[in-house]
């Protein structure tokens, strides 16, 4: 599979930003990127169509009282704000979520037409 000139670009941009994350806040939760939850999409009605964004907390810091920024157990008691780095529940500060790659996608459509061609 070939990566689109795009995709190589998002992809260098986004890794440069975690890394960078990364050596500001050393101690980051890897498992929820420093944001203390994960957020999922539930199918609330079971009929497919209504869906609606649910969060919980991350098993490997806030539900253990660490701090998903600094790594310290220094979370107040609601676990939803830290008193070492400040970090709070839902801040804009989290490591970027690495790139989601859909050049395969690509790959497959041109393989598709390419079928359509042959006689
Ligand atoms: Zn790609
Ligand atoms: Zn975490
Ligand atoms: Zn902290």
């Amino acid at each position: 599979m070939k990566h689109t000139t795009k995709c190589i670009i998002v992809t260098e941009t986004i890794n440069k930003e975690i890394e960078f994350f990364g050596k500001r806040h050393p101690n980051y939760c890897r498992t929820c990127g420093g944001q203390g939850s994960h957020t999922y999409w539930e199918n609330v009605a079971g009929d497919g169509g209504s869906h609606m964004q649910m969060a919980e907390s991350c098993p490997d810091c806030t539900e253990k009282g660490i701090c998903p920024r600094c790594g310290k157990t220094s979370l107040n008691e609601e676990c939803d704000s830290c008193t070492n780095c400040a970090w709070m529940y839902k801040t804009i500060d989290v490591c970027p979520e690495s790139h989601e790659c859909y050049c395969w996608e690509e790959d497959y459509e041109k393989e598709l037409n390419e079928e359509d061609k042959k006689p």
